[in-house]
Formats: structure tokens, C-alpha cells, sequence
């Protein structure tokens, strides 16, 4: 997993939560803390304060764990162990066997559009721990990548785990914070925590209902200028959200920018679209979803949303004038801020 620091973020959220949340004299409670070198936050309405701080270090341990399991960064992480295993069976804890189980099944439901292995195309072209190379990789360098990418190439049994093909790498950067996020989600579920909205860089799951019994509400910002809203999202109970943008993280090759997600079909970094979100009844779903759907684009998502009926989306592709496409799902739950209302149009 390759972390970011994304500490503007954090006050953005937290200043549209707070506007979202309106100005009444009892305010909700919000902790917030760094992990996996990004923010995150649990917030809880009035009537649930008294069990911020149960929160908080419910989430705080949990977040710790998953980031010392996966961590491409620590390397005795359990993750960047498998990694050097150079072919070697392993043995692995519960967090990296789920990532490893999570990222087969969303590679077999997303046409391998969603595929953890995509590590060494993500090296090549410079993200990671990988160097922004002056010139676009040579097609022979992508085509000797694609070599030891394949999410079919994992071998999983039980707690051991391998790799087929030399030099393969798992990179969880596209699914663990969803999943560090459930794992919060049912443990305060576990403990009784009736409302609460636990949110890691943006992917985010809700419990209950927010402030007065309303339902939690999310600002899903404007790709285009992250200052702005496309509109709100309200979300129900135990939903979970994940947003993937072109704008998060990018490299400048001869001065065009190559997005951090990555087309394992073809090697390339994914050209043409600004921002994806999804809408899912777990975070883990939605992380891998968004990531996905921003590889497969207006035109191959429909085929692949249809085998996850709970699965709703909105789309933006890097085009103008703006278009928002959002599925039928997505649309009962989404209000277009004014000035975007003439912009939504149906993903068929
Ligand atoms: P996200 O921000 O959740 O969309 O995840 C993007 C991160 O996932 C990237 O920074 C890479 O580390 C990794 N990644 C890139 N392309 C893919 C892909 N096609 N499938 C899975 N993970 C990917
Ligand atoms: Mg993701």
C-alpha cells in the first residue's frame, strides 16, 4: 500500500461535513488521526458523544493494524514479507489472507480491472516507490511488467499464500482503506455503536443516522476543482462510500499527466476520466468499485455494475463540458448542488 499526505484534505472534509451538518447548538462529535499516511475520521451525532472516545480507539488500533500488515513502506509488513517471498509459500496473518481473498474475488467480478498485482506497472511509471521516468515507459518495459502482473497468478489456501509468476508484488493501495474501514464498522457495530461515520481519506461507511435523526450527508466534490461540490449524498444505513479521482495522484512525463490508476490491460496509466464514485453496502466493495469503474469508463462499467445490484455509481469523465452519469441506484441518493443539476445524465 503507497500512502499519501493528504492533510488539505482533512480540513476540506471537515469543513463540509460541518456545513452539511448545519449550524444547531448541539454539534456532533469528531476525532480525527493519521494512518496510512493519510486522515481519517469517526464522528458521531449528540446522542452517541458519550462514546467518541470508545470510537476513536476502536479505530485507531484497527487502522494501526491493518497499516502494520500491509504496508509497502515497513519491510517486515506481512504484505512486503509475501512480496520478497520470490515464489516461496508464506504464511500469512488475517489481514493480508482478506486482501489477498478480497482483491481475487473483485478481479474475477471487474473483468481484472481491479487487479492488486498491478505493482510493477505502477513502479514503471513512477508512483510508488518508483522513480517518474523522463520519457513514457517503451512498450518492451510494459509488456516485461505485464509479465508478473495477473491477480489469477496468487495463489491462496488457508493462511498460506504464493505467487505464480517471478516478481510479482501486491500493492493493496486500491482496496485496504475500505477494509480497514469495515473492520472499524463491525467492531463498533459489534460493541453497540448505533450511529457513526467512520471515514479513511475519503472512503468512508456510515451507521444509523446523523444529527436529529437525519441521515448521514457527504459532499462528493467537483473533480475538476476540489474547492467545490458536484452535489450531496445521503447516505443509509451501514452504506459506504469510495471516491477514485485523476486529480489525487499524478506524474508529469514531457509535461502530460498519467493518472495513478492503471489499465492492467493494457499497462497504461487510465486516460479520460476525472473521478468515480461508488456507492456500496461495504467499504471494501466501494474502494475496489471505484478504482475499477475509473478503469473501466462510462462505456464498460454498465456490464460489470449489473452483477453487483447493490453496487451505484457516479461517473465523470475527463471531458468538457462537464457530464456527471450516475446509475438509477446512485441517483436516489445524490442531489446535485444548483448549478450542475442540467448535468446529470443516466449511465444506461
Ligand atoms: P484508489 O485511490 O482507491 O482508486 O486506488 C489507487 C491505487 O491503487 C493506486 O495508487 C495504486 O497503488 C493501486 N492501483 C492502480 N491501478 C490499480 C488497478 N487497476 N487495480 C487495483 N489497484 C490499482
Ligand atoms: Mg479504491
Amino acid at each position: 500500500m503507497k500512502y499519501r499526505r493528504t492533510i488539505s484534505a482533512v480540513c476540506l472534509v471537515a469543513v463540509l461535513q460541518a456545513v452539511l451538518s448545519g449550524c444547531s447548538r448541539k454539534q456532533s462529535a469528531e476525532q480525527m488521526w493519521l494512518t496510512m499516511g493519510t486522515y481519517a475520521t469517526v464522528t458521531v451525532p449528540p446522542r452517541e458523544m458519550h462514546r467518541i472516545e470508545e470510537c476513536l480507539n476502536v479505530a485507531t488500533s484497527l487502522t494501526a493494524r491493518v497499516e502494520n500488515s500491509l504496508s509497502l513502506f515497513m519491510p517486515d509488513s506481512d504484505l512486503s514479507r509475501l512480496n520478497a517471498s520470490d515464489g516461496r509459500t508464506v504464511a500469512v496473518n488475517e489481514d493480508t489472507r482478506a486482501i489477498l481473498a478480497m482483491s481475487i474475488k473483485y478481479g474475477e467480478l471487474t473483468d481484472g480491472c481491479f487487479d492488486s498485482t498491478v505493482t510493477p506497472l505502477v513502479r514503471l511509471w513512477g508512483f510508488n516507490k518508483g522513480n517518474v521516468p523522463p520519457v513514457p515507459p517503451s512498450a518492451e518495459a510494459i509488456h516485461e511488467a505485464l509479465q508478473k502482473v495477473g491477480f489469477r497468478q496468487i495463489i491462496l489456501s488457508g493462511n498460506k499464500a504464493a505467487f505464480r509468476a517471478p516478481g510479482m508484488e501486491v500493492d493493496s493501495g486500491g482496496i485496504a482503506k475500505g477494509y480497514a474501514v469495515d473492520l472499524c464498522h463491525d467492531e463498533l457495530a459489534r460493541r453497540g455503536v448505533k450511529n457513526v461515520m467512520i471515514n479513511v481519506a475519503g472512503n468512508l461507511r456510515v451507521r444509523g443516522t446523523s444529527k436529529g435523526g437525519r441521515p448521514w450527508r457527504i459532499g462528493v466534490r467537483d473533480p475538476f476543482d476540489r474547492e467545490r461540490l458536484l452535489g450531496t449524498l445521503e447516505l443509509p444505513h451501514g452504506m459506504a462510500v469510495s471516491t477514485s479521482g485523476n486529480y489525487e495522484r499524478f506524474v508529469v512525463i514531457e509535461g502530460r499527466r498519467y493518472a495513478h490508476i492503471i489499465d492492467p490491460r493494457t499497462g497504461i496509466p487510465v486516460e479520460g476520466m476525472a473521478g468515480v464514485t461508488a456507492l456500496c453496502t461495504t467499504a471494501t466493495e466501494a474502494d475496489a468499485m471505484s478504482t475499477a469503474l475509473f478503469v473501466l469508463g462510462p462505456a464498460q462499467a454498465p456490464s460489470v455494475l449489473s452483477r453487483l445490484p447493490d453496487c451505484h455509481a457516479l461517473l465523470v469523465p475527463d471531458t468538457q463540458p462537464l457530464r456527471i452519469l450516475v446509475t438509477p441506484g446512485f441517483r436516489r441518493y445524490f442531489t446535485p448542488v444548483p448549478d450542475h443539476a442540467d448535468r446529470l445524465e443516466d449511465l444506461p
